[in-house]
């Protein structure tokens, strides 16, 4: 029989889905010194590609997990199965079958710590997931660009989510390693009806942020843009990018000052600027809560992507039912 390690064990996935409420319950419980706040029962679920990034962001929560996991005995690149066909990652089958039971039908297509558009398999993955009953979303850097894959873009169901760090190559270069910045003329107008753009505001770009929104506010297809919080989830991580931190709050207050609030949403405001709805997605206080899948076969239910996964190490080296 299979089995998926959760929160409280090694359990069967007819037994996760049919106690839902209960492992939902023991989600509440702070894990390791993540913030306590109010969590939801899930809304959607992230397919977490793992494997080696195009990128190097120097705040990027993969490179946190891969050190974790290392000091654990794991090579998460190692176990990535990103050269695999979906059909044989363990557990996935069971991930989607538990999804499909708590009624969550927004999938997203993302990277822990790789970029999930280099999948090899990534439009029979899609079409798969549709006809699984899903809408399925991607979260991507830019850097391989889909619209050279036509035919994944319009598989897309969902929401394509841009990520992106600065408009300038030498900031560009400081966050991610790299000059370059993807031909976003090109890429955002041949992307859809749904687009959204992600920018994580760091030391390095907070002083950009007004202008890049301004640059994206030309595109009508961007209906949504999203300010987001360093992903700072326990005290290490607090300590490490608290300039990042301090940026962000900054920044916020600023927001908040000077531009129209709409509406909240998980707990977020969303203001408008320059005609677009803008998130302040602070990582800390939102709400949201998400199934998290990994294609090393791990899955666990937190919206925290290091708490979630280090909770279910070792789950494939000492399985008991
Ligand atoms: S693009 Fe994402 S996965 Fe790649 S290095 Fe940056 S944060 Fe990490």
């Amino acid at each position: 029989m299979m089995i998926i390690k959760s929160f409280s064990g090694y359990i069967t996935p007819k037994a996760y889905a049919n106690n839902y409420p209960t492992f939902q319950s023991n989600a509440l419980k702070p894990e390791r010194d993540t913030e306590v706040r109010i969590k939801e029962a899930p809304s959607f679920a992230d397919i977490n590609m793992l494997g080696k990034c195009n990128l190097n962001c120097f705040f990027c929560v993969g490179k946190e997990l891969e050190k974790i996991a290392r000091q654990k005995g794991k090579n998460i690149n190692l176990d990535s199965n990103m050269g695999k066909h979906f059909s044989q990652w363990q557990n996935f089958e069971e991930f989607l079958a538990i999804t499909k039971k708590q009624n969550i039908k927004k999938l997203y297509l993302t990277g822990s710590n790789t970029d999930p558009s280099t999948y090899k398999y990534l439009h029979e993955l899609i079409e798969y997931l549709k006809e699984s009953g899903f809408v399925v979303g991607i979260r991507t850097n830019g850097y391989f660009d889909l619209t050279k894959q036509s035919e994944i873009l319009k598989s897309l169901n969902g929401t394509v989510s841009y990520s992106l760090q600065s408009l300038n190559p030498e900031t560009n270069k400081k966050i991610t390693g790299v000059a370059k910045i993807p031909d976003w003329d090109n890429i955002i107008p041949n992307s859809g009806d749904n687009v959204r753009a992600t920018i994580v505001v760091n030391r390095y770009n907070v002083g950009e942020i007004y202008d890049m929104i301004k640059y994206l506010s030309k595109f009508d297809n961007i209906k949504y843009i999203q300010l987001r919080s360093i992903y700072a989830e326990t005290a290490d991580f607090k300590l490490k990018y608290a300039k990042d931190i301090q940026a962000f709050k900054n920044l916020s207050e600023d927001i908040t000052k000077k531009f129209e609030y709409v509406k909240s949403f998980k707990n977020c405001p969303i203001y408008r600027i320059n005609g677009k709805e803008v998130v302040l997605w602070d990582l800390g206080t939102n709400t949201i809560n998400a199934n998290n899948y990994y294609t090393d076969g791990s899955f666990h239910q937190n919206y925290y992507v290091v708490a979630g996964y280090t909770s279910n190490l070792g789950a494939e080296k000492s399985p008991k039912a």
